[in-house]
C-alpha cells in the first residue's frame, strides 16, 4: 500500500479542487489543473513536497491561472497540456493516445480528447482512475462553452466504457446542485436519494464529495442515463418542443435545460 498514488484534494477559489498527487515516503508531487498557486504552495510545504510536473485538462483561468507562480517557484517544472488549446507556458502538448509517464512517481496516464466543455480538453486516464477536468461532474456535466452537444455527448460516453471502480476526479465541486436535477427528473431513483444523503453529510463536515466512480455515476448522472425510460418521460413532459427520444436528443435537451436553472 506504501507505494499507492495518493490524490489529495486542495480547494481553490469557490468550488474548484486542484489534485496532488504524491506517494509515501517520496518527496515528489504533481499537481491537476493549478487554477492558483497559493493553495498548491500551501499544500505543498505541508506535505513536505517539491512540484515536478503539472497536468492541465484544459485552458480555462481556473484550471491553469496558477502556472507562472508554480514555475518562479519550481524552474524545471514541467506542464503537460492538450495540444489543441492555449495553455501557459506548457512543455509537453498532448493529444488522443498519447501516454504521460510520471517517472519520480512511477506512473503513466493515458491521453483522452474530450472536446465539448472546449474544444481540446483532455482526462487523465490511469489504470483506476481520472482526471476529467470539466467534463463531467458528479451527478451532472460541464457546460458547452466551444463544443457542440453532440461532441459532449460522445466525450462523456467514452467514460462508460471505463471499469466501474474507476476513480473519478471531477474539477468543481458541485454535487449537491447536480443531484437536485437528477432527482427532478428522476424523483423515483432510490440512489440519487440514497447519495443526496451521503454528500449533505460530507458538505456539513466541509468535505469533498469527490472522487466519484463510474458506477455511481451510471447509477446517479442524468448525462449518463439518457437511454432510461423515467428520465426520458420527464424530460419529454417538461420540454414540449423535443422532436424524438434519441440519447442524444435528451442529452441536448437536458444540458440546455440545466444552463436555465
Ligand atoms: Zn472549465
Amino acid at each position: 500500500m506504501q507505494n499507492q498514488l495518493q490524490v489529495t484534494p486542495i480547494s481553490a477559489f469557490k468550488d474548484n479542487y486542484i489534485w496532488l498527487l504524491h506517494k509515501a515516503h517520496n518527496p515528489h508531487a504533481v499537481v491537476v489543473d493549478p487554477g492558483d498557486a497559493a493553495p498548491v504552495l500551501n499544500a505543498l510545504a505541508a506535505h513536505q513536497l517539491t512540484l515536478d510536473a503539472i497536468l492541465i485538462t484544459h485552458h480555462h483561468a481556473d484550471h491553469q491561472g496558477g502556472i507562472s507562480l508554480l514555475k518562479q517557484a519550481f524552474p524545471d517544472l514541467i506542464v503537460y497540456g492538450p495540444a489543441k488549446e492555449n495553455i501557459t507556458e506548457r512543455t509537453h502538448a498532448l493529444s488522443e493516445g498519447m501516454r504521460v509517464h510520471l517517472t519520480t512517481l512511477d506512473c503513466a496516464f493515458e491521453v483522452w480528447e474530450i472536446p465539448g466543455h472546449t474544444l481540446g480538453h483532455i482526462a487523465y486516464v490511469h489504470s483506476d482512475l481520472v482526471f476529467c477536468g470539466d467534463t463531467l461532474f458528479s451527478a451532472g456535466c460541464g457546460r458547452i462553452f466551444e463544443g457542440t452537444p453532440t461532441q459532449l455527448f460522445h466525450s462523456l460516453e467514452r467514460f462508460k466504457t471505463l471499469p466501474p471502480h474507476t476513480r473519478l476526479y471531477c474539477g468543481h465541486e458541485y454535487t449537491l446542485s447536480n443531484l437536485k436535477f437528477a432527482q427532478l427528473l428522476e424523483p423515483e431513483n432510490q440512489q440519487i436519494i440514497k447519495h443526496q444523503k451521503i454528500c449533505e453529510a460530507l458538505r456539513a463536515q466541509d468535505l469533498p464529495t469527490l472522487p466519484s466512480t463510474v458506477a455511481l455515476e451510471l447509477q446517479i448522472n442524468p448525462f449518463l442515463r439518457t437511454q432510461e425510460n423515467s428520465l426520458i418521460h420527464n424530460t419529454l413532459k417538461y420540454n414540449e418542443n423535443i422532436s424524438d427520444n434519441h440519447p442524444l436528443s435528451i442529452f441536448t435537451a437536458l444540458r440546455a435545460w440545466k444552463n436555465t436553472l
